[in-house]
């Protein structure tokens, strides 16, 4: 299978480098040539396996230059750390409404999903390109990102990672995540700034072109893990597929039956996965992109005017905390029917002008398969609420994001065809505001994990619960303008 970038149709690449570059030299996003198949033969036997071979299946269908004992083998290292054998379990919160949990992995929030397989992807995508140089992640994070990358990239032979955050721009339990992180090839460091430094400081090493010659004379190279690397989204488009055979196993659908899918949605990735899987052949009917109050992507499948010139909002669901949704061009490279030149056309509009609006005939494409909705903090507390009166089940506030968006959905259109909605993390990680959900009693930000522990029944997930007893490893902090010279210190002394 090979892969071409979302901004011109010319240059193909297999897997391993697409993998590799992470973004396309065009500055375009790599894409599948043509779609592998799933017919419903093969839902029938990938219905018997686990969620380890159902993996290694989808993602081998697209990333042939990979043998499937490798996938096999990086697919249970990857997965054997997660808290449920299942992996990712569907809950059944009432007749249509069934959860998709991606929230058991080490960090419990899903970005686990495709940040503990990928280190293995990578890595034998290097080898498989002939590179032997030891590769360094680097990461600015905003919060869950860092994390997720950090427990991938721990102790796996050939890499480093080195992860820089905000100094005031994340949450306490964020902090304490990434500073107590173990492994002997990680680095955590502050950034005296807001997460746009970290991230601008980021972009400037990668842009570095000094700097990489000379990494390249320590056999090192830099590469980023971030959510346009295809081989983040290969890994996501696995739990649909196996959340569809669960619900057959259990007697929720018929086969052939047509589901819908309802995603909490900060950069595209989730929601462009489940596309991706009813492309595929996935009896999927609708995909639902729920949005708190950043809400761009609602107008752009309503409308298909994607303003991008808005006022930026701080939510209760900081994971989609987000403006500029970096997947949506492999969404708009599928609908015009992988017209790079048009693609690229729109990006440079979104690039100047801060804004850009679809045709007509495009929009309606969209519109077609997409519905889009949104809501606000107070409605997401309400939601939460809601749900654990009514069917016990405690969501956290993305989750709650996307169940409410979900209700007024069937409201408005009577569509209530059985539904999976992603749950995107655990509520003990976004305790205090969950909590605040469900008692009026006001409660310190470290007790709070535990009174919702009590209020629900629910055990806090270890990650969470041992974390106080973890020691602090990383204490540095730098200025904007140093984290070159930290990068530099670290790798090559
Ligand atoms: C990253 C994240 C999202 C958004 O997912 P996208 O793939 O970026 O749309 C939603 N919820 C949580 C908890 C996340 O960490």
């Amino acid at each position: 299978m090979d892969y071409v970038s979302t901004r011109c149709s010319e240059k193909r690449v297999e897997s391993a480098r697409a993998i590799l570059n992470g973004i396309a030299p065009d500055g375009g996003l790599y894409t599948p040539v043509s779609l592998p198949t799933i017919h419903s033969s093969q839902l029938t036997l990938l219905r018997t396996k686990s969620y380890e071979e159902r993996a290694a299946w989808i993602i081998g269908s697209f990333l042939t230059d990979f043998t499937s004992e490798e996938l096999a083998d990086f697919a249970e290292k990857a997965y054997s750390r997660f808290d449920t054998p299942a992996v990712a379990p569907v809950v059944r919160c009432s007749d249509n409404t069934h959860i998709l949990e991606l929230s058991h992995g080490p960090t419990c929030a899903f970005k686990d999903m495709a940040l503990q397989i990928l280190p293995y992807l990578l890595t034998a995508s290097m080898k498989k390109c002939g590179i032997t140089d030891d590769v360094t992640i680097l990461v600015a994070t905003s919060g869950d990102t860092g994390k997720a990358a950090l427990e991938g990239f721990a102790d796996v032979p050939g890499t480093h990672i080195i992860v820089f955050y905000p100094e005031n721009g994340v949450s306490d339990i964020q902090k304490l995540q990434m500073v107590t992180q173990s492994g002997e090839n990680v680095k955590v460091c502050a950034v005296k700034g807001n997460f746009d430094d970290a991230q601008t400081g980021v972009k400037k090493i990668f842009a570095n072109g000094d700097f990489a010659a000379k990494l390249s004379e320590h056999a090192i190279r830099l590469s980023s893990a971030n959510s346009i690397n295809w081989g983040r989204l290969v890994p996501q488009i696995v739990y649909y597929v196996s959340a569809y055979c669960d619900l057959l196993n259990n007697g929720t659908i018929r086969e052939g039956e047509k589901i819908n899918v309802c995603v909490p949605t900060g950069n595209f990735g989730n929601i462009l996965a489940a596309y991706f899987a009813k492309r595929m052949g996935l009896p999927i009917e609708r995909l639902i992109c729920a949005s708190n109050a950043n809400n761009v992507l609602t107008e752009f499948l309503e409308t298909g005017h994607y303003n991008a010139k808005r006022e930026f909002f701080t939510t209760t669901s900081p994971s989609m905390d987000i403006l500029v949704s970096s997947n949506v061009e492999r969404l708009l490279f599928e609908m015009t029917e992988h017209d790079g030149e048009a693609v690229a056309s729109l990006m440079r509009e979104l690039n100047t002008e801060g804004s850009y609006t679809l045709s007509a005939e495009l929009t309606e494409r969209i519109r077609s398969v997409f519905s889009a909705g949104y809501c606000d903090d107070e409605a997401t507390l309400q939601c939460i609420r809601r749900y654990f009166d009514e069917y016990h089940y405690l969501a956290d506030t993305h989750t709650a994001v996307a169940l409410a968006v979900l209700d007024e959905y069937r409201a408005k259109t009577g569509d209530d065809r059985v539904t999976v909605v992603a749950s995107t993390a655990s509520p003990f990680k976004f305790a205090p505001d969950v909590l605040r959900a469900l008692s009026d009693e006001p409660c310190a930000q470290t007790e709070a994990a535990g009174k919702l522990s009590a209020i629900s029944g629910a055990d806090i997930p270890a990650p969470i619960r041992d974390l106080a007893g973890k020691p602090v490893r990383f204490t540095e902090s730098v200025e904007k303008d140093d984290m070159l010279a930290y990068v530099t210190r670290n790798l090559i002394g």
